[in-house]
Parts: C-alpha cells; sequence; structure tokens
C-alpha cells in the first residue's frame, strides 16, 4: 500500500483525497496548519460543469439542492446606467446532471469534507520537506514526521511546501486589485436572484450571484487598488476601519446602489502566480492555487483545482509516464489569458472603449462559434 500526504485541506486537497479514499491501494493522510476547516465563511463560489462534472464522480449530484443553485445566464449590466444590456446563456453547456453550480464556499467545503474527516490532520503546519531514495520525509512546526510514497502539495498561493522545495523562488504577486466580498439576505429586492448579474464599472466591476434557492445573494467586487510594500505585509490593515472607509470611497458613484444591503463585507488584496513552477522531484506534485493561480475574473480557481486534481489523481493511479506538469500548464495558460482579458474589458473607462465594448458584446454572446471557443474548450 502507498503512503500519500496532501498539504492543505482546501477545495483542491479535500477533492484529490476524496478520490483517493475509495481506492485501497493508497493510505492517505491531510495536514492541515489551522486547528480546524472553517466552515462559518459564507461566501460563494462558481462552478462551471467542467467541475461539476468531475463532483459528480464523488456524488455531488446527490448533495442537497437547497444548498445550491443553476444560474441560467449571465446578465451584463453597462457603466453608467447600470442599466442590463446583454445576456449569455451559460445554461447551454449543461448537460442533463451536469449544470453550472453556485452555492456557498462552507457547504462545498463541508460536502468535500464529509467523507474523509477521520484522514484529517490539523494543527500540521509543513516546516521541512526531504526526499531520500524513493521516500518523502515530511516534518511540520509541531516537530512531528510523516514518511510518505507521494507528496501533494495542496496548500494555496502562498504555498509554503512550494518554497520549501524551490528555496523561496516562488512568491506570488500583488495583482493591484481588492477584492470586496459579502452577501446580500434573501430579504432584498434589489436584483433578479435566478441569475448572475455582472457589472462593470471604471476600473472596478461586480458581481451578484444567488447562493441557494432561498434567494441569498453573493456580492464580490474587484477594484484597482495599488498598495505599497509596506502595507502589503500589514495584514491587519485589510481589518482595520479607516482603510475600509477609503478603499469604498473609491467605487464609482453609480455601483453604489447595493453597498447598504451588503452584511459580512471584507477587503483582501488578490494575489496571482507570475510563473509556472516544475517540481523536478519523484512523487512531489502540485494542484490548486499552489500549482498557479489567476486573477478571478473568470471564476475559474476552484475549478481548475478540481480538474487538475483528478488530472494527477488520474496519473498517480494509472502509474502513466504522461506529463501531468505539461498538460496542466496547457490549460492554466487559456484559463489565465481569459481572466486577463476578462478583467480588462470589464473595467473600461474611456466612453468610446466602452460603447464599442458593448456593441461587441452584444453580438458574441449570440454568436455559437465564439463562445464555444471562448468558454467551450474551458468547461468542456
Ligand atoms: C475574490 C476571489 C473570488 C473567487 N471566486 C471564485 C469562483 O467564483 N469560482 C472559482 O472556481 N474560483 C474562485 N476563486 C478561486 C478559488 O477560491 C481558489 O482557486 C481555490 O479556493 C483554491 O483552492 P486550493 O485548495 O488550491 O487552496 P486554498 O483554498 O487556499 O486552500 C489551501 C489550504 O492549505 C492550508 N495551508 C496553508 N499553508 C499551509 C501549511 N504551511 N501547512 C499545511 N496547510 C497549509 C490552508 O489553511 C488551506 O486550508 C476566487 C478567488 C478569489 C481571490
Amino acid at each position: 500500500m502507498k503512503k500519500v500526504a496532501i498539504i492543505g485541506a482546501g477545495i483542491s486537497g479535500l477533492f484529490i483525497a476524496n478520490l483517493f479514499k475509495n481506492n485501497s491501494n493508497y493510505e492517505i493522510k491531510i495536514f492541515e496548519k489551522n486547528n480546524l476547516i472553517n466552515l462559518d465563511e459564507g461566501y460563494g463560489i462558481q462552478l462551471s460543469v467542467n467541475s461539476v462534472r468531475l463532483l459528480n464522480k464523488i456524488d455531488f449530484h446527490k448533495f442537497q439542492n437547497d444548498k445550491k443553485f443553476n444560474p441560467d445566464k449571465i446578465i451584463f449590466y453597462s457603466n453608467k446606467s447600470q442599466e442590463k444590456f446583454c445576456d449569455l446563456y451559460i445554461s447551454d453547456f449543461n448537460s442533463h446532471d451536469c449544470k453550472y453550480t453556485t452555492l456557498k464556499r462552507s457547504d462545498l467545503v463541508s460536502f468535500l469534507k464529509d467523507k474523509i474527516q477521520d484522514l484529517i490532520k490539523t494543527n500540521h503546519s509543513i516546516s521541512k520537506v526531504d526526499q531520500q531514495n524513493e521516500k518523502i520525509h515530511l516534518t511540520f512546526e509541531n516537530n512531528e514526521t510523516f514518511e510518505c510514497d507521494y507528496l501533494i502539495i495542496s496548500d494555496g498561493v502562498f504555498s509554503k511546501s512550494k518554497n520549501l522545495i524551490s528555496n523561496n523562488n516562488t512568491k506570488p504577486r500583488y495583482n493591484n486589485t481588492l477584492a470586496i466580498r459579502g452577501m446580500i439576505p434573501n430579504s432584498s429586492n434589489i436584483i433578479d436572484k435566478k441569475n448572475i448579474s455582472l457589472f462593470f464599472g471604471s476600473d472596478f466591476h461586480h458581481v451578484i450571484y444567488p447562493l441557494n434557492p432561498d434567494g441569498d445573494l453573493n456580492f464580490i467586487a474587484i477594484m484597482k487598488y495599488k498598495l505599497s510594500d509596506e502595507e502589503l505585509k500589514n495584514y491587519s490593515l485589510f481589518n482595520d476601519n479607516a482603510f475600509i472607509k477609503k478603499v469604498l470611497k473609491n467605487i464609482p458613484q453609480e455601483s453604489k446602489k447595493f453597498f447598504d444591503e451588503i452584511k459580512q463585507l471584507k477587503i483582501f488584496p488578490v494575489f496571482v502566480t507570475d510563473h509556472f513552477f516544475e517540481i523536478k522531484k519523484n512523487n512531489i506534485y502540485s494542484i490548486g492555487d499552489a500549482f498557479f493561480a489567476f486573477p478571478p475574473s473568470f471564476a475559474q480557481g476552484a475549478s481548475q483545482s478540481i480538474e487538475g486534481a483528478h488530472e494527477l489523481f488520474k496519473k498517480i493511479d494509472s502509474n502513466t509516464e504522461n506529463s501531468f506538469f505539461e498538460e496542466r500548464v496547457k490549460k492554466i495558460k487559456m484559463v489565465n489569458k481569459r481572466s486577463k482579458i476578462n478583467q480588462f474589458i470589464f473595467h473600461l473607462s474611456n466612453p468610446l472603449t466602452i460603447f464599442l465594448r458593448n456593441i461587441f458584446l452584444k453580438k458574441l454572446v449570440k454568436n455559437k462559434k465564439f463562445l464555444e471557443n471562448y468558454l467551450g474548450k474551458i468547461y468542456r
């Protein structure tokens, strides 16, 4: 029996653990630095059909229907007037039991954690990785050690494991954007509760989408914002009321109409990866944000984490020589390019370019060939 160690109990680590769990050839352990897996956070996540198809392999289609939602379309709203100007039917990519899904991140994590709870060791932050012969030796900050045949690194965008292996050569970069997140309770009547609403703004966009059939909504905005090195080092800044007020002042006036309704508002900086790092050690792999993190404007981070985890599981389980790294890089490059394009076009501020963008978008959302190329290549 082969021993598999997974570092980090986020979406990618928990999903790959679920895949290995049903295979008696492997014994798995997940090491998580925190003392519990936080399920309080109610913020949302969007899952496109590529990841829902893979989640269904571990029975996501049986997961409580009152905790997930299947929006039909994305409704685009223009900058100044904030009026609806076109729709994109994401449900065109759905199949019978595989539909574009929105839900609370905590509900997804709870679903992923449920069947593997006993395999998770909390309070285990990795501090050393050694490889001798075929075995990999792990040491944790609490001085415990563990020996394994495979090491799967899934400890997120700031991956300490990747830093240990690369001698600190893999730092993520601040994307010059802040994410502003919150929830809009179902009592609100401000917006369509059955679809995803995407509002363009100048150097700013926001998205509101349903989290469940009850009509609870998720709010997420991305704002261009420069931060100094000092500010970036000071994480308490993002809980500081004066700083939050200063950031909120930058929201374009026309986009402010929902702000009174938002609960649990939080601001945090968005970090992305610039370069791919191939781990040139036997049987050590990274997945999820530890592999590569892109701007959130294509809502693909979790879906790609799930796809990558599934590809790695297949590679290890079938013991093939196929290059997990190269295949992943190909797909991630496509997603990263689209995420950057999206952010660029969502944030236009020049009236002429906005006018042209809106004309093109109205045509493109109806152009099947374009949609197949831009979305289908990622979603299928
Ligand atoms: C604003 C924003 C909105 C987003 N919206 C979407 C969306 O709608 N749809 C979508 O698909 N994606 C979205 N994403 C991206 C998505 O959230 C991430 O890509 C995804 O959560 C990555 O999962 P992960 O498991 O790789 O990492 P994480 O979820 O970061 O999990 C890493 C885990 O490792 C643990 N860990 C860290 N260090 C150590 C250590 N030293 N030792 C042990 N454990 C450790 C952490 O505590 C954590 O539990 C969004 C991202 C942002 C920033």
